[in-house]
């Protein structure tokens, strides 16, 4: 049986992320243009409504035959056919193919009716004073099987068939097969809109000269960076100062032109840690407010109608491993996908920071690899959660289970961080 409460009110992630994805929900579908749906998920399966292609075509420049007349050409004893006429792509020729014909037929022209392969250029020799075209005579020292050299219709994808599922984004090669099929506008869901907010009294958000206890914002630019990777509109809420009001306010705002609002800091435990409190003013349900892993063990996730706050905590790795654990999963599912997990496996451990074994879930940032054919991660870097070079490079993150202590060697899991993460 899953261990809900680990410890008071801390939440064991898995349960956390349920109740997280479970209140994602995407908005109500639109229809866009098809270059306008980049990066967007299908609301709804394509049905294709044309074969592709659309007719039978010839995949080589040669000549249409019916491939009974040349079943016995050798070079010794070639068929010896009569061309009646030529077509190159984009034509089509109103004739059908009698026995011992054939018709000049280019790349992508269609296969003349009476048809059933195509004898490439190389293959076909001309005997004096002709130069193959119609009228004229051909050599043909090859035997073809039926449907050579051509693609019939609908072999590459039939009318009716629905290859793109609901929650599929629209990507290049999903792209090509709605404008091959004619689907020139397609209904998606539409994209989330994301505010990023910064709490802090010591932040400095922007250029100039630091003040003595003053820090730069470096998690609104990481995360605003994460989300327009990840293509979602962003809106910059700036920084907001370490009150209820304030930062309950400026989450009410920020929500007036977006569907989530993500905010750092102010989330622990400490004297101005007001997240909480802010989000129960705004009448906010509040999902969790501690999970156990590390980093990241202060995070709450606050709904309000289709509208969630990711309030993250404010060390910068921390920050950077619960908006992968939490944020980029619950936005794509906000945005229809049908899939919103990083792609995760096994991972050799190539190596490992000098840590002791911690009674919650640890994510060590490291780089992933494919070695000799093994995926490895080394995770010997520093792991601290308020060190920005505790991610600088890193590409995934190995899930260290409570209590163990696995060593360079042991397999761990790994997620994978990055484009190269959603699969
Ligand atoms: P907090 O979660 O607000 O208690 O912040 C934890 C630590 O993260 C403190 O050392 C903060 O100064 C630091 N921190 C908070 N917000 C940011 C930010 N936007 N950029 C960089 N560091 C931050
Ligand atoms: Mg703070």
């Amino acid at each position: 049986m899953a261990v809900d409460r680990v410890e008071g009110d801390v939440l064991e992630l898995s349960e956390a992320r349920r109740r997280c994805m479970e209140r994602a929900q995407p908005g109500n579908p639109v229809l866009r243009p098809l270059d306008e749906a980049a990066g967007s998920y299908l609301a709804r399966a394509v049905v294709l409504p044309e074969d592709v292609p659309p007719f039978h075509r010839a995949v080589m420049d040669g000549y249409a035959v019916r491939s009974g007349d040349v079943a016995n050409a050798s070079p010794e004893r070639p068929a010896v056919l009569t061309v009646i006429g030529e077509v190159p792509a984009g034509q089509w020729l109103e004739e059908t193919l009698r026995p011992g014909t054939a018709v000049r037929t280019m790349t992508g022209a269609p296969l003349t009716q009476g048809a059933d392969a195509v004898v490439r250029l190389e293959d076909v020799r001309y005997p004096a004073g002709s130069q193959g075209r119609p009228g004229e005579r051909i050599e043909i020292s090859v035997s073809v099987k039926p449907w050579e050299a051509v693609q019939r219709q609908g072999e590459d994808l039939a009318r009716g068939s629905a290859p793109l599922g609901t929650g599929t984004a629209v990507g290049p090669s999903e792209a090509a097969l709605l404008a091959a099929a004619g689907a020139w506008e397609v209904e998606v869901y539409p994209k989330p809109v994301v505010a990023v907010l910064s709490t802090g009294d010591e932040l400095l958000d922007g250029p100039g000269q630091l003040k003595p206890g003053q820090i730069r914002n470096s998690n609104g630019s990481m995360l605003r960076s994460m989300l327009r990777l990840e293509g979602w509109e962003v809106r910059n809420g700036g920084r907001c100062p370490d009150s209820v009001e304030a930062v309950a306010e400026a989450v009410e705002r920020a929500f007036a032109g977006a569907d989530a609002v993500v905010t750092t800091g102010a989330v622990s435990v400490g004297d101005f840690d007001v997240v909480p409190a802010a989000m129960e003013r705004l009448g906010m349900e509040i999902l969790f407010r501690r999970v156990a892993i590390r980093p990241g063990r202060p995070v709450a996730v606050g709904v309000w109608g289709r509208r969630m706050w990711f309030a993250l905590p404010g060390n910068p790795a921390s920050a950077f491993v619960t908006a992968h654990l939490f944020l980029l999963p619950a936005l794509r599912k906000m945005a229809g996908a049908a899939k919103w997990d990083p792609f995760q496996c096994e991972a050799l451990l190539a190596g490992r920071p000098p840590e002791r074994p911690a009674p919650l879930t640890r994510f060590w940032r490291g780089r992933v690899r494919i070695e000799g054919g093994r995926v490895t991660v080394d995770a010997a870097r520093e792991q601290s959660s308020s060190a920005l070079s505790s991610f600088l490079g890193a590409n995934a993150l190995a899930e260290i289970p409570p209590g163990e202590n696995p060593q360079p060697g042991d397999p761990v899991k790994v997620w994978w961080l990055g484009s190269a993460g959603l699969l």
